[in-house]
């Protein structure tokens, strides 16, 4: 297991930017103004383009040229999120989320009150 104190493997860098990237979507408005929108269109595609996993930017670049990105609302990018989370998942051989709880994981906690 990797050592947090040392530099992240790929997999340490990809959990807290997971972290990081779902977090961004449940902090997004659920009703973004046209500029708010643009300035997520804007991030995306320069993320695609300097995330520090070279083959990973390679793949997820050619993902969002074919999935561009939904920022018309909340849900609709916290989805959008989860399914290039899922893309990944796919090609890691790892077991796919279900979308419909992306909130409940990232941003109201589960509704069996387990993060209360
Ligand atoms: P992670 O996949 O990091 O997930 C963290 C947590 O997120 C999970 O425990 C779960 O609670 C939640 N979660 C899982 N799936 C979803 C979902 N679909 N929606 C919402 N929440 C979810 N690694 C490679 O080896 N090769 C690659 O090409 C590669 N490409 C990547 C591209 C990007 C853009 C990113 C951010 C990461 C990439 N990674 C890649 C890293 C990889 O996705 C994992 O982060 C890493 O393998 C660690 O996996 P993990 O099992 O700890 O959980």
């Amino acid at each position: 297991k990797s050592d947090p104190q040392c530099p992240p493997d790929v997999e340490q860098l990809g959990r807290s930017t997971w972290t990081f990237l779902h977090t961004l979507t449940a902090s997004y408005p659920a009703n973004p103004t046209p500029s708010e929108q643009s300035n997520v269109q804007q991030f995306m595609g320069l993320f695609g383009k300097l995330y520090p996993c070279w083959v990973c930017a390679e793949d997820f670049q050619d993902w969002m040229a074919k999935n561009k990105v939904r920022t018309e609302s909340r849900d609709e990018f916290g989805r959008w999120m989860c399914e290039a989370h899922n893309e990944v998942n796919r090609k890691l051989g790892k077991r796919e989320f279900d979308c419909g709880k992306w909130e409940e994981r990232w941003r109201t906690g589960w509704k069996n009150g387990s993060c209360d």
